[in-house]
């Protein structure tokens, strides 16, 4: 860790976490300055943040973009780049303490290792990197001595029971969802729902990607994979709770029977915060919760029926291996076609299901073999939807 202050790369700077991860360190300039800034095509954005921040090194991911982040950033101090090689490269040079991993995608697994191999600090939003290769880079990270913190909420949330917990045996942990806008709806109405009903959610404002994972719950049931890895417990210790109000955002079940929560307003500026602080709380002035005018909390079953995408999770991690690296290939491009209006709802899962059995099966896949499963189960999908 550079002496004073905190440099921080932000990879995927222009997207939900990124610009939120920014808002944070613009509320504390004494502590943060922002040593690289990396996004896939937004040049415009890229480059007003990069001018606002002072960034040292900007990435353009789109190497057919370079041309244009070049002329915007012209005059400025912030040196342009293109490419994902150029961006695991600066990930891992010396000016870089914490790496902001807010990538969509598999495209953040490269840049995720290159940091940890480089034993950076690592604040880990880009959960599909740990679905798709999670014994890779757990096991990278601890060779490497390098942290990873998570940023997703209901892992913040975690994260700081275990801190709490004192080492103590954990029984189980209950992580909570939203259930998404489409939670009281029958199954005959989701089935004919369009990106733009999946796209409104409830609670949370997040990317594209990321909220029709909420709407169809594979992305719980990625984050029941995240908590595998994150923090080595077997899947049959993993409980997901709907929970609409999003104010629980996760608990850990002690052997004694206690539990204990993390509870906040649902705003993704306090689990990042809390991993660019950490350890220590950077004072935020959210909304506050106010439990009288809350008055009740609802908890209750996932119906996985009406959401096959979490059972298909489950189903991925019993398998093990590079298959859920397979479904969340699969996913990735049914996700594409659905926002494109080209498959309806429930083909996700569909899609999803069919390409499990399509791809060769490998225990212990090595990264290449990852990233082979990765391209096979893309092909395999793309060929279902035409
Ligand atoms: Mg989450």
């Amino acid at each position: 860790m550079n002496e004073g202050k905190r440099h921080i790369a932000i990879l995927g700077s222009t997207g939900s976490i990124g610009t939120q991860a920014l808002d944070i360190i613009r509320r504390y300039p004494e502590r943060f300055e922002v040593e690289l800034l990396a996004a896939n095509r937004n040049v415009d954005l890229l480059a007003a943040q990069a001018r606002e921040f002072d960034a040292n090194h900007v990435v353009i991911c789109d190497e057919s973009r370079y041309e244009a982040l070049s002329q915007a950033l012209e005059g400025s101090d912030s040196k342009v780049f293109a490419g994902a090689e150029s961006l695991c490269a600066l990930v891992a040079a010396e000016g870089v303490d914490i790496v902001v991993g807010a990538m969509v995608g598999f495209s953040g697994l490269r840049p995720t290792l290159a940091a940890l191999e480089a034993g950076k600090i690592v604040a880990l939003a880009n959960k599909e990197t740990l679905v798709a290769a999670g014994a890779i880079v757990t096991k990278c990270a601890a060779a490497h001595n390098a942290p990873i913190l998570p940023v997703d909420s209901e892992h913040s949330a975690i994260f700081q029971c275990l801190m709490a917990a004192a080492g103590n045996k954990v029984e189980k942990i209950h992580l909570t969802a939203s259930g998404g806008p489409f939670r009281s709806w029958p199954k005959e109405r989701i089935a004919a729902a369009t990106a733009a009903q999946a796209l409104k959610h409830p609670n949370w404002e997040m990317g594209a990607k990321v909220t029709i994972d909420s709407s169809t719950m594979m992305n719980k049931g990625f984050e029941v994979i995240e908590a595998k890895w994150l923090f080595d417990l077997p899947p049959e210790k993993i409980h997901v709770v709907v929970h609409p109000d999003s104010i629980v955002h996760s608990m850990v079940e002690m052997s004694d029977g206690a539990v204990l929560a993390q509870l906040s307003c649902p705003d993704m500026r306090q689990p990042i915060g809390f991993a660019l602080g950490f350890p220590e709380r950077l004072p935020f002035d959210g909304k506050r919760l106010d439990f009288a005018a809350l008055g009740t909390l609802h908890f209750e079953e996932p119906d996985l029926d009406r959401f096959p995408c979490l059972a298909l999770a489950y189903e991925a991690i019993r398998r093990g291996g590079n298959i859920p690296c397979a479904l969340n290939a699969a996913n990735e491009v049914a996700v594409k076609a659905f926002l494109e209006g080209r498959i309806g709802f429930y083909d996700i899962p569909r899609l999803c299901e069919g390409v499990f059995s399509g791809v060769d099966f490998a225990a212990e896949p090595s990264l290449d073999e990852i990233f082979a499963t990765d391209r096979k189960a893309r092909a395999l999908a793309a060929e279902k939807i035409r």
